[in-house]
């Protein structure tokens, strides 16, 4: 149904004089989507401003970014591919082009501690901001704080039903704490939901085999390992932590006991 059929014929009008043309694009779309979910006059609001305001290129570019909520800027141009031999720099360099989040494809990133998979999952990701995707960064254990509370407010569905329109979330630090069963069927919930709809990049320092462990049910780690690998690219990530070879001081290619020993 057009704008027009349910009055508002001053619309076209009043959008062009705010110059927002891909508020122009989305309203009929928008406003359907609207009427079909029983959104709120916020909500709708929200979803036509959001178009607009993410669309707008160079400043849409920094507002991704800063909508993200990355924990530090970090890019592809940072990354030493030498101290990290196992990140494959082609495969990266194919990554940043971005064909997989187009196809609702996953990535993770595997290794120990400071071994550079927040800092790759944190570049792919402002390269798919660059590109117009819109994304939001968060641990593992902040995406389940915020289920929690949607959860509690009984707008879990409308949640995640929200998060459906971000290309692509990272889920950062999988396995640093064991997770009770409520917080790992929520991850779960949360995986599913995006599964061929939408891209996820997790990392962990614990490899799918301990998943079963940190999820406290291999029937739980089992179903969404299925479908966060269905369509992925998995990076397993090598060697001693770079924060370490920065504080000992010790050249980056040195991988000996001394890069783990700070310098006194
Ligand atoms: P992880 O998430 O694997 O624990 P991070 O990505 O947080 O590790 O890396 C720890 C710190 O070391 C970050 O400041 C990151 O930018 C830096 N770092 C790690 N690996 C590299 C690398 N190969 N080149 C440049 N910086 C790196
Ligand atoms: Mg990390």
């Amino acid at each position: 149904m057009s704008a027009e059929a349910r009055g508002g014929e001053r619309l076209p009008y009043l959008i062009g004089k705010l110059k927002a043309p891909r508020i122009a694009e989305r309203l009929d779309e928008t406003a359907t989507s609207a009427r079909e979910q029983e959104w709120s006059y916020e909500r709708f609001l929200e979803a036509l401003l959001e178009a607009e305001v993410f669309a707008r290129d160079a400043s849409g570019t920094r507002s991704r970014i800063r909508h993200a909520a990355f924990p530090a800027h970090k890019t592809l141009e940072d990354f030493d591919f030498t101290a990290q031999p196992a990140a494959e720099r082609p495969l990266l360099m194919h990554l940043a082009q971005l064909a997989w989040v187009a196809e609702h494809a996953n990535v993770c990133f595997f290794g120990p501690p400071g071994t550079g998979k927040t800092h790759l999952a944190t570049a792919l990701a402002i390269r798919a901001c660059q590109e117009g995707h819109r994304v939001a960064f968060a641990t593992a254990q902040q995406w389940i704080d915020r289920l929690e509370a949607a959860q509690h407010s009984n707008s879990l569905d409308q949640e995640l039903r929200r998060l459906e329109r971000y290309g692509l979330l990272v889920v950062d630090e999988i396995g640093y704490l064991p997770l009770e069963r409520q917080a790992a069927n929520l991850l779960f919930a949360l995986v599913a939901r995006r599964y061929e709809r939408g891209s996820i990049i997790v990392t962990s320092n614990r490899g799918f085999e301990a998943w079963g462990e940190i999820l406290g049910d291999q029937m739980v780690a089992a179903a969404l390992i299925d479908r966060l690998v269905h369509h992925a690219q998995i990076v397993t990530l090598k060697g001693k932590s770079y924060r370490l070879k920065d504080r000992s001081g010790a050249p980056r290619s040195a991988d000996q006991a001394t890069g783990l020993r700070p310098s006194a």
